[in-house]
């Protein structure tokens, strides 16, 4: 094992790595769902002189050396583009990330009562463990379409003096039968519903006097009704800041941090290597926690229509310069990975795990039963990362995530993979990985930051 990253800081170091870390702090209190961490996105570039690629488009605008452009789809994911002084079709350095994370979602017709207590349904987004879910104080946050396609903001549970709202679980003196229950099924998906009212509206002649009452009161402070839902897209987050965790302050604890640790870092990275040789890209989907399907995600043509459109707008566009831009292209999957839990040691294989205060972790592969699902980047593309980190004096592991067959996942990059590039994944480990407060080291963030910038400032790739 290399040395403990904390051991090799000077003064310099806490101090840029302390201003990084309350970055992230806001960042994490302020983006819980994808919409609001694109918001923040684009709101931070823009200060950083990049500029609308609809307004490029519009305004028939070529793009040049230096020349910084976004584009944004669904307000769900976003990608920033820098462009080189390389031809383009040499290939790009591309950051991914995703900044969805898991969480429960509000169905479609969420609101019922039941023995005079009001609840939303929700239908659980990504991969959880049920029973973490209940017992915590919860927070709405998303946007409502209305039919006159006016957006209504949703976010409550955050203020201090808003309320919260939770999922209730069994009184242990009542729980003989549960706790014989496998984990899975302690706590069905089906039960996850939320209880957001007890009042029943006074001097009304309705059935459901509870629900009533929350429809008034949602009618009087969002001007919805309760068919406006059905376009709503509402994610039931824990509610909360994100805080320094451990008596040395060396952590942090937030939801969300898989993957917008790996976003933060990317986009902070990105933002500061302002001249760069190679065209530098960071993209930010969405959907990634449920397979990378459907429009917002990786698995969409938005990054490939977006490369297509700077191209056009540099005057390069044709198939075959799309092709080998992207084939030529290096690109880092910045994603989380497990970090060493010795509560849990007998899942991980302690020469090939990610330790916190270690550094970034790069995976060769990832995947599950036979690296199933993996990209496994090419030994040539590892050696020349290896140099350059070494190079900038980042610190980093290599792992996997756990024992052989004792499960596995995959991030968004084989998708990429597909045009033919090199993709690695890369990003910071994680303890509690998918539970509502995860936990990170601040060292690692430190680093994943330092191994983002070196790596869209590489030149060259031989
Ligand atoms: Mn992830
Ligand atoms: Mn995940």
């Amino acid at each position: 094992m290399k040395e403990n990253t904390w051991n090799t800081y000077t003064d310099e170091d806490l101090e840029m790595m302390d201003a990084l870390i309350q970055g992230y702090k806001f960042f994490l209190d302020n983006g819980k769902t994808e919409r609001e961490c694109v918001r923040q996105m684009i709101g931070a570039a823009k200060q950083y002189g990049y500029v609308s690629m609809e307004d490029v488009i519009r305004g028939g605008h070529i793009l040049r050396h230096g020349s910084k452009v976004y584009a944004q789809t669904k307000g769900k994911a976003v990608m920033f583009i820098n462009i080189g002084l390389f031809p383009v079709e040499e290939g790009l350095n591309i950051l991914g990330a995703h900044i969805d994370s898991p969480r429960l979602d509000l169905k479609q017709n969420p609101l019922y009562e039941d023995t005079e207590l009001a609840y939303m349904d929700t239908h659980y987004y990504g991969g959880i463990k049920k029973y973490q879910w209940v017992t915590l104080p919860l927070a709405l946050h998303g946007t409502i379409v209305k039919k006159d396609g006016s957006h209504v903001e949703i976010n409550i549970g955050e203020d201090e003096n808003d309320p919260v709202f939770g999922v209730t679980d069994l009184l242990v003196h009542l729980s003989a039968k549960q706790l014989d229950k496998k984990g899975a099924v302690v706590v069905e998906g089906e039960n996850l519903d939320i209880l957001v009212g007890s009042r029943p509206l006074k001097d009304s002649d309705t059935k459901d006097k509870v629900k009533a009452n929350i429809l008034k009161l949602l009618k009087e402070k969002y001007d919805i009704e309760e068919e406006d839902f059905i376009s709503g897209e509402i994610e039931v987050v824990p509610a909360g800041k994100s805080r320094d965790f451990g008596l040395d302050r060396s952590m942090i604890m937030g939801y969300g941090q898989d993957d917008r640790v790996c976003a933060y870092t990317s986009l902070m990275a990105m933002l500061s290597v302002d001249e760069v040789m190679r065209t530098s890209v960071a993209v930010f989907v969405d959907k990634e926690e449920i397979g990378s399907v459907g429009a917002s995600s990786m698995g969409s043509r938005f990054f490939e229509n977006t490369i297509a459109e700077v191209l056009q707008a540099m005057g390069k566009l044709n198939n075959i310069t799309l092709r080998r831009t992207l084939a030529n292209s290096k690109m880092i999957s910045s994603d989380v990975n497990a970090a060493y839990d010795p509560a849990y040691a007998s899942v991980f294989e302690k020469n090939n795990t990610a330790y916190f205060g270690h550094g970034v972790v790069f995976n060769k592969y990832t995947g599950a039963r036979g690296k199933a699902g993996s990209n496994d980047a090419g030994a040539e593309y590892v050696a020349r990362i290896r140099r350059i980190m070494d190079e900038d004096k980042v610190a980093y592991q290599m792992a996997e995530m756990g024992k052989v067959d004792a499960g596995g996942g995959n991030t968004i990059a084989w998708i990429p993979a597909a045009y033919d590039m090199d993709v690695i994944d890369c990003g910071v480990p994680v303890l509690s990985m998918h539970a509502p407060w995860e936990v990170t080291s601040k060292a690692d963030i430190y680093e994943a930051e330092k191994c983002y910038e070196t790596f869209l400032k590489t030149k060259d790739w031989i």
